[in-house]
């Protein structure tokens, strides 16, 4: 090889190391946790432990070191309605897809019968004997519910509806579980001088699971893009330790209600007054319109940094301030008096908590600026 060569290779080899972020590492976690083996990482076939356990062997192949003495897992339990078995629906004789043409709401109880519908208004029909609800919805979203109500409601769009809707059957079950056990992943990169004072990531792995046998929601933008990037940032600060020491937790069950990290903050594994900043990362896979920051009206010298530091770079096309909000795992951090930010990207995929939140059509536009805007934010704040 020409010296010339070595020489140029070494350079960019250096200087990409600077950073160290990689799309093909991100599309691959995405890909990885938004397959059927994961189901969803939600409540049934095992998809949310066994996502804990992907993100706890990454964590241990970068060095990462647990903060518990029992591991990287913190678990914790909580009641959930889940809907574990096979899903059939009949509108007026038309078989209908899960997930596709219709959801079951995420608090409805199960249902097995051949009945008719007594329209209520346009965009209701229901047979109160049966305990049956039909609502007519332009999008279908999923959620988690932590209760089962005492009646069915099956949500569909109105074009996988065969006409005004006569008549019904139903087979779905729901399994309640009193005491569902979910666990946080979380890691630490210690701090080479200043290691009591700490800087933190954070991202929801859980997302909303499968609804019935055949259908689960990926996931892929909400959250597996935010562990992604926060799974690519333990790779980086592990090679390159900052002063200050540096936590990443993977959130369980924030679609069942920012669980995992109320949990977190009623038990913390380190005093939270350590916390000199929290990124929490959520929805990272767009970015064609900039992103968004909570918490930016409230931290105002941390944002002018921030606003600085992508002018100068240009990074991120926009940034939008908001102010607080309870929308994900930054909250109760905020609620205890830590300073953190929420960042989502916007633009892109519209997806958003239905089945076609996938990873094939996720553009992560944004997400190596992203990652430099992180670094050299964190490392401006603590020098
Ligand atoms: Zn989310």
């Amino acid at each position: 090889m020409c010296r010339i060569f070595f020489y140029l290779l070494t350079f960019l080899f250096v200087s990409t190391e600077v950073f160290s972020q990689d799309l093909n590492y991100a599309k691959k976690t995405i890909n990885t946790l938004t397959s059927s083996t994961y189901w969803g990482r939600g409540y049934t076939n095992n998809g949310m432990a066994k996502a804990a356990d992907f993100i706890e062997s990454e964590f241990k192949s970068f060095g990462l070191i647990p903060l518990d003495t029992k591991g990287f897992k913190q678990s914790f339990s909580f009641p959930v309605n889940t809907f574990p078995k096979d899903m059939k629906l009949e509108i007026n004789g038309k078989a209908l897809k899960p997930g596709r043409d219709f959801i079951v709401h995420q608090a409805s109880k199960g249902v097995n019968t051949t009945t008719n519908l007594i329209p209520k208004d346009s965009a209701t029909y229901l047979n109160a004997q049966a305990g049956i609800v039909l609502s007519i919805q332009p999008k279908l979203t999923w959620s988690v519910a932590q209760q089962p109500m005492d009646y069915t409601l099956i949500e569909v769009t109105n074009k996988s509806l065969p006409g005004i809707p006569k008549t019904i059957k139903a087979e779905i079950t729901n399994q309640f579980i009193p005491n569902f056990t979910a666990a946080n992943v979380i890691g630490m990169v210690k701090g080479t001088t200043k290691p009591d004072s700490i800087l933190v990531f954070t991202a929801h792995y859980d997302h909303l699971g499968g609804m019935g046998n055949s259908t689960f929601f990926p996931g892929a933008n909400d959250n597996a893009s935010g562990i992604a990037l926060l799974l690519d940032l333990a790779r980086y600060y592990a090679k390159n330790p900052s002063k200050y020491s540096i936590v990443f937790i993977a959130f369980a069950a924030e679609e069942a209600g920012l669980l995992g990290s109320k949990y977190f903050t009623e038990n913390p594994l380190f005093p939270l007054s350590q916390i000199r900043f929290l990124w929490n990362l959520d929805l990272m896979g767009n970015g064609d319109a900039g992103a968004t920051v909570v918490n930016a009206t409230l931290h105002t010298k941390e944002f002018a940094l921030l606003h600085k530091i992508n002018d100068a770079n240009q990074y991120l096309v926009k940034i939008n301030p908001r102010g607080k909000a309870a929308n994900s795992d930054h909250y109760y951090f905020t609620e205890k008096g830590v300073p953190a930010f929420f960042m989502y990207t916007q633009g892109g995929v519209s997806a958003y908590h239905d089945i076609d939140d996938i990873a094939a059509t996720l553009p992560l536009t944004s997400y190596q600026q992203i990652f430099k805007l992180l670094v050299t934010f964190n490392q401006q704040l603590i020098n």
